[in-house]
């Protein structure tokens, strides 16, 4: 055989490893977690590369993660009847990439950087295999590929590198030896070994064996050279098979933990079996509280999808939409044929089914959540209201099933919070409005103090404060509730009464000069300006017109980096105001006035100006003229 060759770790995996090392964690028994998960998912994968290659699988073998200990020699060992690996998957997987729980976990650490608790981050994320190394000096991987005779064997002390080398081993599969460090021992004992396997392992649906005590003789003595059994320590079958009646709470959540590292309890446990022409059997969770990776849509993992119990794959995707992707579950199917692809999936009529089916589910279950615990909705909403809302633009025709759940902050709530539900405002409209009037800004206080909202303040309209970037689509998609339009009080004309017009007719003829040389002088900026009564007490804001996109959409499609088609802006005047009455068309500032206004009006609605250090100048000047 040739010799070993060692390797190093690759960067990020060497840090990994340090902060493995001299983790002071107190929950290092997540390291068996995470093998067994690590041995499970090789075992799923065995099953499923036999679908298409029988020869990989022969039916008399038992499929199962069995785990011994030699006490003498420290020595903790997993082992599995999976996949195994070949010598460049070794190499691969453990050592040169990082594979997604390692990605995911040091991105977190990225972004606790200043949060100083790193070692509690390692309880909330599939840290993978790594973990040993909190409990194990030196760790041996010998592994045979099911479909080869070479086994691999792989040795490291996580300090820096590892070695490979060839190696033989009778039985396909994994086999991972951890000599454990002197005052982690506690993991050589069978009955906390046990422990710690129905902690977190139990859901698995897989036996998992440990030899059971030496056999005794009728008389209760040890039987000379008899050895002890392989007893399975687990329930062994899948938790989403069993009656929902014969499942404790703790079991779901010991499932959902299993599933989402997610500390809390799920909001929501929503355990149903179909029957009928489809049969399958979907257990869903809705979390309480949004994962580190909620905005990562690269992840489309969260919902397992089984064929008659058997893993097929992890993807969210086709068995529910994205602005749901924090749900997490499993759809375990009794039609579909095992070897289903992502390409079947996505064209697959019964699969379609399915999502529909579950899709309702959650939405009817967070109207019933509202309705019945607005506390705990509020919560959600929080966590993610910002996520449901894509719904109204992803999934038209499940509109009318989002649209109860959505809520807004409003200038009625007094507060940031988005509390406000559509019809708790149409039922707080009067008779004479007919529109649900909202502003989009860029922040709270943004809107909140936008001269757009004098008039409607002074009123007593209520208008919906949006600040979410999604808003902007969310509005555009939603267009009405309860046959009310929604209407953005920067954009398009206000209605107004006869008197006002009157008012308004009268205005316009005195300042004719005034507007007229104000578009003159501010063409570069405006489309037009023209006066409102949409002012009680600034001078001036900016409208779009009415089928313009409007200033805060075109900030945020930049901030996106797309191409925002750039409209003017029409600039209002307050007629009532008394800048604007000692405005004289002819005098030598009134450019100098111009320039002030329309920057002002900008200001005050959030938006940055071109010119910062010339608009100070300007009301300098302004101010001692
Ligand atoms: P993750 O499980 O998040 O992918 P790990 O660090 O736990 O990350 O494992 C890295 C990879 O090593 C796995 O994706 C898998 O391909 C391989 N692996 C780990 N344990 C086993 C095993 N018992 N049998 C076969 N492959 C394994």
């Amino acid at each position: 055989m040739s010799k070993p060759q060692t390797h190093a770790f690759q960067t990020e995996i060497s840090q990994l490893l340090d902060l493995m090392i001299n983790s002071l964690y107190s929950q290092k028994e997540i390291f068996l977690r995470e093998l067994i998960s690590n041995s499970s998912d090789a075992i799923d994968k065995r099953r499923f590369e036999a679908l298409t290659n029988a020869a990989l699988l022969n039916d008399e073998e038992e499929l199962a993660v069995t785990i011994t200990t030699d006490k003498d020699a420290n020595i903790l060992t997993i082992n599995d009847n999976g996949i195994g690996m070949s010598h460049d998957e070794v190499i691969d997987n453990i050592g040169t990439i990082a594979r997604s729980g390692t990605k995911k976990f040091m991105q977190a650490l990225e972004a606790n950087k200043d949060g100083g608790d790193d070692v509690n981050l390692i309880g909330q994320f599939g840290v993978g295999f790594y973990s040993v190394f909190m409990v194990a000096d030196k760790v041996s991987v010998l592994t045979r590929r099911a479909g080869a005779d070479q086994a691999v064997l792989w040795e490291s002390d996580g300090k820096g590198e590892f070695t490979i080398s060839e190696a033989n081993k009778d039985s396909v599969g994994t086999s991972i030896s951890l000599h454990l460090r002197e005052d982690e021992t506690e993991y050589l004992d069978d009955f906390r070994l046990k422990h710690i396997i129905n902690k977190y392992s139990e859901h698995i649906s897989l036996p998992i064996k440990m030899l059971g005590a030496a056999p005794l003789d009728d008389e209760g003595n040890p039987i000379e050279d008899a050895e002890p059994e392989f007893e399975t320590v687990n329930t062994g079958t899948a938790l989403w098979a069993r009656s929902k009646s014969e499942i404790s709470d703790e079991e779901y959540q010991n499932f959902y933990q299993g599933l989402s590292y997610d500390m809390e309890p799920p909001l929501s446990t929503l355990h149903h079996k179909v029957e009928g022409n489809m049969e399958y059997t979907s257990l869903l969770f809705i979390p309480r509280k949004a994962p580190f990776d909620l905005w990562n849509r690269e992840n489309k993992k969260g919902i397992k999808l089984y064929v008659r119990r058997v893993f097929i794959m992890d993807d969210a995707e086709h068995l529910m939409p994205n602005y749901l992707r924090f749900v997490k579950g499993v759809i375990d199917s009794q039609d579909l044929p095992l070897n289903v692809s992502r390409e079947i999936l996505q064209s697959d009529r019964d699969i379609q089914k399915i999502k529909a089916r579950a899709v309702k589910r959650v939405l009817d279950e967070l109207k019933r959540i509202a309705k019945d615990d607005a506390e705990a909705f509020q919560g959600f909403w929080g966590e993610f209201g910002q996520v449901i809302k894509e719904g109204i633009v992803e999934d038209t025709g499940n509109k009318d099933n989002i649209t109860p759940l959505l809520r807004f902050a409003s200038t009625e709530n007094g507060n940031d919070e988005q509390s406000t539900s559509l019809d708790q405002y149409v039922e707080r409209m009067s008779d004479e409005q007919d529109a649900i009037y909202y502003i989009t800004a860029e922040s709270y206080q943004a809107a909140k103090g936008s001269p757009h909202l004098e008039m409607f303040a002074k009123k007593g309209i209520e208008v919906l404060l949006l600040t979410d970037p999604v808003d902007e689509w969310l509005v555009n998609s939603l267009m009405e509730h309860n046959e009310k339009p929604l209407k953005s009080v920067t954009k398009g004309d206000l209605e107004l009464s006869d008197e006002e017009k009157k008012e308004q007719e009268e205005a316009k003829a005195e300042l004719s000069d005034v507007t007229e040389k104000l578009t003159e002088v501010l063409s570069e900026s405006v489309k037009e300006v023209r006066l409102t009564n949409r002012l009680t007490e600034s001078p001036a804001c900016l409208v779009a017109d009415e089928t313009d996109p409007g200033a805060n959409l075109e900030r945020i499609m930049k901030a996106m980096g797309q191409d925002a088609p750039s409209s003017k802006p029409i600039l209002e005047l307050n007629p009532e105001h008394a800048i604007i009455k000692q405005l004289d068309a002819d005098s030598d500032s009134f450019a100098d006035w111009a320039q002030v206004l329309f920057d002002q009006a900008a200001l005050s609605e959030g938006a940055q100006i071109k010119d910062p250090a010339n608009y100070v100048k300007l009301v300098n000047k302004l101010l001692v003229s």
